[in-house]
């Protein structure tokens, strides 16, 4: 379960409020010290998500371990924030802290029910442990409208949701009320069990309150199975723990269920005690503990030997556990007063209404008896449809985690696919480069003069203008070989092409002819423009000073023969040949000159 997992980019505020969240049944004293801080931040910040989650977490703090009526208007500003933000899950746990507040003040009808009007949302779009806050909700209306096949069928289903490892203690609430529930089913040894793993998750957890409640029902559990001795440890536990909100709290005092085990235990004195601590706390709430308290009066005028006394206490319960029960009455409850009654007539020589007492006690033990066993079928009946919606449940987050997945990994085939694209386009360029540049001067080579040559004519042609070409050849570079060897030579051939870059537009085509030969095309130029243009770089040329390693090189020279598309029309050969006639007559003629052919002269010659 990593539904409240922190995602990057989650503010400060957002992971205290929702690991106060997460604390709120493993450390309530820590959980709401942190919701208080992220509150703080949250509206220092002007943060919604983590202003809802933090009241979130107050309230249901609150309404734990204060009032409904503190809790209310916490969770009515929770609502708020997640309806402006869009949150549905938020909003409907919300709206079942307020459900609790509605049962925790006994307006137990109009709590289930807002609850159940939350129900099919809820079961929708909740994750596993908020479902279980509602579930366990709705339990605790059905407990208290006496609805026990339905109360136990929600717990049940409330923890089958909420195992220990996703429920951060929850689980530890539910085996708590699932027990009490069962208690009043009369399934004690069930019962039991659930409070044993109860407690033992109470180790891991520090909630006092919880643990105290869990104790409590171990007592009634062992004490009505007759085994009230082992009841006594936590009797004792129960003793030791503080009696403030974070200890046993307003619903842990239940001295008169103690002092009933303790007397039925033969221990007098601790009996007398707890009897005494049940007179002095507040007047029951709940019916039962009136009855309680009633019953363990009269236990313990029995304990004193004081048997008319103690049938004149458990008289004063009769009203309640009669034929017209006090509202709210449990079944349990009556079974008790009418066995402890029986017990009391024949202790003191009533065997007559003894006996009454005892039919009577049968009676509403097979009413138990009864309900118990609607309980197990209407259980059985909602695991059912739960599972049904469960499994719905499963396929779609399967599915959905399915098409992640196969994102995810059409994603990584993407990138590695656009890599290997850029890859190849890289090496197609590098290929480019190299197929169509010379690797010594960096100019073009003569491959790709061939290949552009007739576009430019056919372009110069199209467009009625001039397009000159000049060949070159260094002058002596022989003999400069000889004088500085063939590597100083390269170094100067490179140079030159530099030279040649810088010295031509970016429309002109410069290549390596081949050797020391070079050839250059000049749209939109005609021959007299192309030759003043080399001859300035025959000028440039000549006062270059070369620094070739540790050797410098002056007074570089070349002859050029130049020809345009005026002189030599249309013919692609005609106009190369021409420029390259003209260049042995510029040697010829002594070298470092510029020679524009006479197509004529040269075609008649
Ligand atoms: P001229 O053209 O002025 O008649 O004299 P030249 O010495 O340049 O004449 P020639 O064409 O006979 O010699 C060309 C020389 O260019 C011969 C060769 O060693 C040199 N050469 C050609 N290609 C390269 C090259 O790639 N590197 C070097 N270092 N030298 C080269
Ligand atoms: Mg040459
Ligand atoms: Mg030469």
């Amino acid at each position: 379960m990593r539904a409240l997992a922190d995602r990057p980019g989650t503010s400060r505020a957002l992971r205290l409020a929702r690991r106060s969240w997460r604390l709120q049944h493993v450390d309530p004293q820590q959980a709401i010290s942190l919701a208080q801080r992220a509150l703080d931040l949250s509206l220092a910040t002007g943060d919604v998500t983590a202003e809802a989650w933090a009241r979130l977490g107050r309230g249901f703090y609150l309404l734990y371990f204060t009032t409904p009526e503190e809790a209310e208007p916490e969770l009515i500003r929770a609502q708020r924030c997640f309806e402006a933000i869009g949150h549905r899950a938020g909003h409907i746990v919300a709206g079942v802290g307020r459900a609790r507040g509605l049962w925790r003040g006994g307006h137990f009808r109009e709590a289930l029910e807002r609850a159940h009007s939350l129900r099919e949302e809820g079961l929708h779009v909740l994750n596993v442990d908020q479902r279980g806050i509602l579930l366990n909700t709705l339990a605790g209306c059905y407990s208290a409208i006496g609805d026990s096949e339905q109360a136990f069928a929600h717990m049940y289903q409330a923890l089958r949701a909420a195992g220990p490892s996703r429920a951060h203690g929850f689980d530890a609430v539910l085996h708590c009320n699932i027990a009490h529930e069962l208690l009043q089913l009369g399934d004690y040894a069930q019962a039991l069990r659930h409070i044993d793993h109860g407690v033992a998750r109470c180790s891991a957890l520090n909630d006092q309150q919880l643990l105290s409640v869990l104790l409590i029902n171990r007592v009634i559990c062992l004490t009505e199975l007759g085994r009230p001795r082992e009841a006594l440890p936590d009797i004792e536990r129960v003793l030791a723990l503080p009696a403030d909100a974070s200890g046993r709290g307003t619903m842990g005092s239940h001295f008169e269920t103690l002092a009933i085990a303790a007397l039925r235990a033969d221990e007098e004195a601790l009996g007398a005690r707890l009897v005494e601590l049940a007179r002095h706390a507040p007047p029951p709430q709940h019916p039962d503990e009136r009855v309680e308290r009633i019953i363990a009066a009269a236990l313990l005028e029995r304990a004193h030997g004081r048997l008319q006394r103690a049938l004149a206490e458990i008289d004063r319960a009769l009203p309640l556990a009669g034929d017209d029960p006090a509202e709210g009455l449990s079944l349990r409850m009556r079974c008790m007063t009418f066995l402890t009654l029986a017990e009391m007539q024949e202790d003191a020589g009533q065997p007559a209404p003894a006996l009454a007492s005892l039919r009577t006690w049968q009676r509403l033990h097979l009413q138990r008896a009864d309900q118990a066993s609607r309980a197990r079928y209407q259980a059985a009946a909602l695991q059912t449809e739960m599972l049904r919606l469960q499994h719905k449940l499963d396929d779609n987050e399967a599915r959905r985690r399915s098409t992640e997945r196969a994102h995810a990994e059409l994603q990584i085939v993407n990138e590695r696919l656009s890599r290997k694209i850029a890859q190849v386009q890289a090496l197609q360029a590098a290929l480019e480069h190299q197929a169509t540049r010379d690797f010594l001067t960096n100019l073009f080579n003569r491959r790709h003069l061939d290949d552009v040559m007739p576009a430019m004519l056919a372009l110069a042609q199209r467009e009625q203008q001039p397009l000159s070409v000049v060949i070159i050849d260094l002058d002596h570079f022989k003999a400069i070989n000889d004088r500085h060897g063939h590597g100083t030579g390269d170094l100067l051939l490179t140079a030159f092409g530099k030279l040649l870059t810088e010295q031509f537009r970016k429309s002109d085509v410069a290549c390596r002819y081949g050797g020391e030969e070079f050839c250059l095309l000049m749209p939109r130029t005609d021959a007299q423009a192309a030759c003043r243009k080399v001859t300035a770089l025959l000028k440039v040329c000549r006062s270059t000073v070369f620094r070739l390693g540790d050797i410098t090189h002056r007074g570089l020279s070349f002859s050029a023969g130049v020809c345009d598309t005026l002189q030599a029309a249309q013919s692609l050969p005609a106009l190369m040949r021409a420029a390259d006639d003209a260049l042995p007559v510029a040697k010829q003629m002594g070298r470092g000159r510029i020679l524009q052919s006479s197509v004529a002269r040269i075609a008649s010659a």
